[in-house]
């Protein structure tokens, strides 16, 4: 529970604190002398180049689409929009600026990645500069099209205290959709790029409904470039120390750790038994799958244990300042807790039409089975004789071997 509470907040909390510190600075931006302030209205720009080329560099079509659309407007709300919405062309065009960014944010959040110059990425440009020429073309053809952002833009909720919101009720519609949606998301799969994305819709969605507030679009514009730029770094950190399968740190994160650790640890190494044999019987998928079951056990570790996956079907877990006595129960309680787990699985000869599957699930043989494996584990602590880590690391393989050649399923010191 505290570990996902710990790491949604890991991928919200660079959104959370930019989209607060960018509050915080209205005032300043205020009190700014003009040359200043000139440099102030050129920041949005720059952090928009800034997180283009990140994103291109580490090949985030996403969010390299997300920041040309921030760039588009900001160029607009520069050159037509801050003059205010009176006119034709600024009001329409900011309708749909209101309705199809959040609307694409949330559409390229739900897509896969697909990079920036491969054929999905430049399909998706398309996309994009289809929407912007329709837009064009109705503010070029008002006499013709004036109906059409007179539909999108007909209040319809019936809430008075956004009536004085500028944004058009069916972009709020969708901004809230949009904003639920990728929530879901990122809380189900944690990945800071669906993280970044949420943090520039809400800034997005702000920045449309200050419009005519002194220094708030320049403020939030430069917030989302800069919240999308950190959830590209952030997320190819992830990819650096994370395990893709599991969402373990990897062993690069286990080798920083064990720099850092002080004169009192204890590690233990956990290896599934008989995996190979499995992978036999129920094939690799669902020995990946097994796996990734396996991680959340031991994952959710107590007593102060940072979890690792060593390798293949090797896990490791370091207690820092821990003494192997102490630790032990919180060992047998993370190997019990997977030898009790039984996975169900669709079974190999699962009947493909669903009519036949109930037949038989009444019948009483069903289509699905479930699968369990154990773990052996073995553990060692710092003392006189062991005071590398990678000491410690081979006594705890020892014991693993010790507790493998017992006959498996057990902790061994
Ligand atoms: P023991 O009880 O002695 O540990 O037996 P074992 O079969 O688990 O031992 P071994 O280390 O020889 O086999 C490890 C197997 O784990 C080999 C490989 O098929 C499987 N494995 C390693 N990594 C993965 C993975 O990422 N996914 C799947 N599905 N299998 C993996
Ligand atoms: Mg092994
Ligand atoms: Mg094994």
């Amino acid at each position: 529970m505290m570990a996902a509470a710990v790491k949604n907040f890991s991928v919200l909390a660079p959104s959370v604190i930019l989209l607060v510190m960018a509050y915080l600075a209205i005032p300043h931006i205020a009190a700014l002398s003009p040359p200043q302030h000139e440099l102030a209205l050129l920041s949005p720009y720059l952090l928009i180049a800034g997180g283009l080329i990140l994103s291109f560099a580490f090949g985030r079509g996403r969010v390299f689409f997300v920041l040309l659309l921030l760039a588009g407007f900001y160029w607009l709300f520069r050159t037509y929009l801050q003059q205010g919405l009176s006119d034709f062309l600024p009001r329409v065009a900011f309708q749909f600026i209101c309705l199809l960014i959040p609307f694409n944010i949330t559409l390229l959040c739900h897509v896969r990645e697909r990079g920036v110059l491969t054929v999905a990425g430049r399909l998706r440009l398309i996309f994009l500069i289809m929407q912007l020429a329709g837009v064009a073309w109705i503010i070029r053809y008002r006499e013709d099209y004036a109906q059409v952002p007179l539909f999108f833009s007909r209040p319809f909720l019936p809430f008075p205290s956004i009536a004085v919101s500028p944004v058009p009720h069916a972009a709020l519609l969708v901004a809230v959709i949009g904003f639920f949606l990728i929530l879901y998301r990122v809380l189900v799969r944690r990945s800071p790029i669906d993280g970044g994305l949420l943090g520039a819709l809400v800034a997005v969605v702000i920045a449309c409904n200050t419009l005519q507030l002194d220094n708030y679009p320049l403020i939030f514009i430069a917030a989302a470039a800069l919240i999308l730029a950190v959830s590209v770094l952030q997320d190819s950190h992830n990819m650096a120390f994370r395990d893709d399968l599991t969402g373990l740190p990897s062993r690069r994160a286990l080798n920083e750790l064990m720099l850092a650790l002080g004169r009192q640890y204890t590690i233990a190494m956990l290896d599934v038994d008989h995996f190979k044999n499995f992978n036999d019987t129920h094939g690799h998928d669902v020995g990946d799958q097994v796996l990734k079951m396996v991680a959340k056990k031991i994952g959710a570790v107590r007593g102060g244990g940072r979890p690792f996956r060593y390798g293949g079907e090797e896990f490791t877990i370091v207690f820092p300042r821990r003494k192997m006595a102490e630790v032990v129960p919180f060992l047998e309680e993370v190997r019990r807790a997977i030898a009790e787990y039984e996975l169900s699985i669709r079974s190999k000869d699962r009947p493909k039409k669903a009519e036949e599957g109930k037949k038989r699930r009444r019948a009483g043989h069903g289509g699905d089975e479930t699968v369990s494996v154990t773990i052996s584990i073995g553990v060692a602590e710092t003392n006189d004789s062991l005071r590398l880590a990678d000491d410690v690391i081979k006594a705890a393989d020892k014991a693993l071997y010790r507790a493998k050649s017992k006959g498996r399923n057990q902790v061994s010191k």
